[in-house]
């Protein structure tokens, strides 16, 4: 089960109740990171709200899919694949966080640096979809996925490392501040490159990586730092650290040329109110719209998915055909 996103195919799951369901099966391998307080977090919960925004109210999208406008919980709009994390806009660490073990669920087709490297499920599903298809087409098996998800702590450790290297200007300008580094949402990987004779290299995403760099839109994942995008990411050019945003998302980013600061913002060309972005991909149709704030237009049914965005609101993703 995914617990940061909600589907509804027929019969409707309280998401306690999944929350509840999951744990029960939570197999080895799996970590559930929990933070002080208490209750689920990284849900998204359909209640009512006490007064407010017209909640319950009833609206039909452009495309005809009947939506009810839901009160989710404060949360929601730190909770999902699309956050936008860097270093002005920090990470909410929720009371819980659902990662798994690359070691215990990954394939044949790459290495990964220990048992300790974890992302999110969804994540490692689309991860081993793009090397066992990078494999496929003919590539070696030479990726080492060497980080994956960071506690709030171990990047105050890399910060501090990194300042009693080469002093708190040079930290500040290359390491994320603790909460502004994008792993901390369990949806990053970084990859190594590791020989068979035992030695490795830094991943470029050239050569033969280039097939990689080139086509993991199509799984759901960006190449989150490019050189020209330094001004608004603050990062430069990372070509070894791809962050999961999730279908039909990475594919729209891509063929837009946006990172992830400047798609935030064009999502909010499209209020519920206003046009919707429809995107054609993969032989499936999707329409896309903005909410701001936690009251959000929820499809009453079908094949949907939540995200907030980490700054203002929530983005509805729903497969429409
Ligand atoms: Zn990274």
């Amino acid at each position: 089960m995914k617990h940061w996103e909600r589907r509804r195919r027929g019969v409707f799951i309280p998401p306690v109740l999944i929350l509840l369901l999951a744990l029960a099966a939570l197999p080895a391998g799996y970590l559930l990171i929990r933070s002080a307080g208490s209750g689920p977090a990284g849900m998204v919960s359909a209640t009512p709200a006490p007064g407010g925004d017209r909640p319950g109210e009833h609206a039909l999208t452009a495309s005809g899919i009947p939506c009810t406008l839901t009160q989710l919980e404060e949360g929601a709009v730190h909770t999902g694949d699309l956050l936008l994390v860097n270093n002005q806009i920090l990470y909410h660490f929720p009371e819980e966080q659902l990662l798994t073990s690359i070691y215990e669920g990954k394939t044949g087709s790459y290495y990964v640096r220990d048992k300790e490297v974890y992302i999110a499920p969804p994540a490692l599903e689309a991860l081993n979809r793009m090397l066992d298809d990078f494999r496929a087409q003919g590539g070696s098996k030479t990726v080492n996925v060497v980080a994956g998800y960071r506690t709030e702590a171990f990047q105050q450790h890399l910060f501090d490392q990194s300042v009693a290297r080469n002093g708190r200007e040079h930290a500040e300008e290359f390491v994320a501040q603790p909460g502004g580094s994008e792993h901390h949402t369990g949806l990053v990987v970084d990859f190594s490159l590791f020989y068979e004779d035992g030695t490795s290299a830094e991943y470029q995403g050239t050569g033969e990586y280039a097939w990689i760099n080139g086509n993991c839109q199509n799984y759901g994942w960006v190449v989150r730092y490019k050189k020209a995008k330094e001004p608004l990411t603050g990062i430069g050019d990372e070509p070894w650290h791809f962050r999961y945003v999730g279908v039909p998302h990475a594919a729209v980013m891509t063929e837009k040329g946006l990172c992830l600061e400047e798609y935030t913002d064009y999502l909010k060309e499209f209020p519920f109110d206003g046009q919707h972005l429809a995107v054609d991909w993969g032989g499936e149709r999707f329409e896309i719209w903005y909410c701001a704030g936690t009251a959000a237009y929820l499809p009453d049914s079908g094949d949907y998915t939540v995200s907030g965005n980490n700054v203002d609101g929530i983005v509805v993703t729903c497969k429409i055909g």
